[in-house]
């Protein structure tokens, strides 16, 4: 974990700067420009919420000039003796206005960030779910997990708390400068003298803050860690007198994290005083220049009083801006590495629906395999199935079964040798290759959130209820007619939770609408206890009548109704034919079945 801990630390160094080519393990991370680009999309597609969510927050920063405006008319209206009557009851319009424009704009850009960014948790799922299997071989699954989790989480973070005030802070000294610029061109530049003095204190700052609070974060967990460790071995520490060391590491522990937490703090302060600085430079500046301008003619007392009270205005977005700018930084880091998720290639071509009434035939041929670099679990495997058979694959647990219903279902690119559909080697196969042409029902199968047809329609979405309905008959799932809304009833996670067998009839009915010419079946019957097993065993055997067909079979009758019988053996087959043969022949296979029949 600890490469995936520090991973927004190291590209910390800004998202606008392009990605490094990441280790072949890692995922891309995509460029500052690029996710721009994809997030500058999603805001296109949603044009009036990106719109209202700027209009409402510019209206509310040019709210927050009208008071100072104000204020200056009504230090030059007491200067000529006028009456100020007026100038309050707008004061109180203003900051009325204000109020409610701010709130307004908060609400707005709330909905557009979260709208965008559920969009990009959108595509980073659909993505990660057709991610080829040697891609999410390659990867580190730790890598994959911090982006869909710590990634999410921490943009999702800065869009409903950081984001709003980020933008509106952006706003107000966008506009402010604006504004004083209107107002006087000369208080303008003024103003901007205090430009340099805080580059230099964000120069001081940004890096030292990160391995600040990094460090904190470390001593604090440390220290956490000690107390624990301690306080759950409190039994053991009193029974050898060990409370003396024990207590002094802990109090050295708490002492680390505190001169750290004061660390911390100190740093913050020094900013602190480095930003006020900044603002001394600048406020005095446009005193100064206001003084020389009034003295000369060249501006009224209520006008620089309006640009140093709109200067002064500036002092607290820019603290937001400025003290916000680790945080963007990092939910800009976590943005990146996002995007580079939803820019993997796409392996996804559009779907052809493949010809039922063809039944190929399908070979491997010297399959071998190892995982990483384990040691090899496949080795040299033959095996043709004629068009329309089916084939029973029999062997002991890590014998190397499901290793090789995966590389036959396209699942797995095995390391060694290839498989072929109809004498054409799975490279050169169209469209998605042995995907499009195989289904794999697997033990591990997942029913979706949703109505149980929309599930099904997962294989099929042009499937009519019939087709659903039908297609759920022939796999033998008697139970939907209970279910209280039949196939329109939420299953799933929020729903009606499926037994593990209802799970594996509800996969075998998409292989039915799917309709593949090539059917793999690893252990999808294992998972019920003997009665439900049997059921199972008839939805299985229905929904692959008249496919080419391989079935792990965990059951040997399985074996029995199968055209042919494979033995597989630490990875190599070791013996091949029918049930008949196999049993008569006395070898390995004889001796599990002389074994199943005597449980
Ligand atoms: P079976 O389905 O016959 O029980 P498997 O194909 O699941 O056998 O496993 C064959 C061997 O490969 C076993 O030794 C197993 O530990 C190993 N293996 C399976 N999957 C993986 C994996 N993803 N990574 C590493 N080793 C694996
Ligand atoms: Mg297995």
């Amino acid at each position: 974990m600890t490469a995936e801990a520090t991973a927004p630390e190291a590209t910390a160094a800004g998202p606008s700067t392009a990605a490094a080519a990441p280790p072949s393990d890692l995922l891309p991370t995509a460029t500052g420009r690029r996710a721009a680009r994809v997030v500058g999309r999603y805001a296109r597609e949603r044009p009036g919420l990106a719109v209202a969510a700027l209009a409402v927050s510019i209206a509310s920063a040019a709210a927050g000039l009208i008071a100072p405006a104000v204020l200056g008319a009504l230090v030059d209206a007491v200067a000529e003796g006028g009456s100020i009557g007026g100038f309050l009851l707008a004061l109180a319009g203003a900051a009325l206005l204000a109020a409610l424009l701010t709130g307004l704009a908060a609400v707005a850009v709330s909905r557009l960030g979260e709208t965008l960014l559920a969009r990009v948790r959108e595509a980073v799922v659909a993505r990660v779910l057709h991610l080829h299997t040697a891609t999410l071989d390659r990867v580190r699954p730790g890598d994959l997990l911090s982006r869909v989790g710590d990634d999410v989480a921490r943009v999702s973070e800065s869009v409903t708390t950081g984001l709003p005030e980020v933008i509106n802070a952006a706003l107000a000294v966008l506009l402010t400068l604006l504004g004083l610029g209107v107002l006087d061109w000369r208080l303008a530049v003024a103003g901007l003298l205090a430009l340099p003095a805080y580059v230099l204190a964000l120069r001081w700052y940004l890096p030292r803050s990160a391995p600040m609070y990094a460090r904190e974060r470390l001593v604090v967990a440390e220290r956490a860690d000690g107390l624990l460790g301690a306080v759950q071995g409190a039994e053991t520490i009193r029974a050898y007198a060990r409370s003396g060391p024990h207590a002094a590491e802990v109090a050295r522990r708490s002492a680390v994290a505190r001169d750290v937490g004061v660390g911390v703090f100190r740093l913050y302060t020094d900013f602190g005083w480095r930003m006020n600085r900044s603002e001394f430079v600048g406020l005095a500046a446009v005193l100064g220049i206001g003084f020389l301008l009034v003295r000369g003619g060249g501006a009224t007392v209520g006008e620089v009083t309006t640009a140093a009270l709109l200067f002064h205005r500036l002092f607290g977005p820019l603290g937001t801006l400025l003290f916000s700018f680790d945080e963007v930084q990092a939910a800009g880091a976590a943005l990146v590495r996002l995007v580079g998720v939803v820019d993997l290639p796409d392996t996804e071509v559009p779907a052809q629906r493949p010809d039922g009434s063809h039944r190929p035939a399908v070979e491997l041929r010297g399959i071998g395999h190892a995982y990483g670099d384990g040691p090899p679990v496949l080795a040299d495997v033959d095996l043709r199935l004629a068009p329309g058979e089916r084939v029973a694959l029999v062997g002991a647990s890590g014998a190397g079964k499901t290793t090789l219903a995966a590389v036959l279902a396209g699942a797995l690119d095995p390391t060694a040798g290839e498989v072929l559909v109809d004498g054409v080697p799975a490279a050169g196969l169209p469209g998605r290759g042995l995907r499009d042409v195989v289904a794999l029902v697997s033990q591990e199968v997942h029913v979706f959130a949703g109505t149980l047809a929309d599930d099904l329609r997962l294989a099929r979405p042009d499937a009519t209820d019939d087709d659903v309905e039908a297609a759920l008959r022939l796999v033998g799932a008697r139970w939907v007619a209970a279910l209280p809304g039949g196939t329109a009833t939420l299953v799933g996670e929020g729903g009606t939770a499926l037994t593990p067998a209802q799970a594996q009839q509800v996969a075998l009915a998409r292989l039915v609408l799917a309709d593949p010419p090539i059917a793999v079946l690893d252990e999808a019957t294992a998972e019920a206890g003997s009665s439900g097993a049997r059921e199972l065993e008839e939805g299985a055997f229905a929904a692959t009548a008249g496919r080419t067909t391989l079935v792990v079979a965990h059951r040997l009758t399985q074996a029995v109704r199968a055209d042919r019988v494979v033995v597989l053996h630490a990875g190599r087959v070791v013996e091949e034919g029918t049930h008949a043969d196999l049993v008569a022949a006395g070898g390995r296979y004889a001796t599990l079945w002389t074994a199943w029949r005597g449980r």
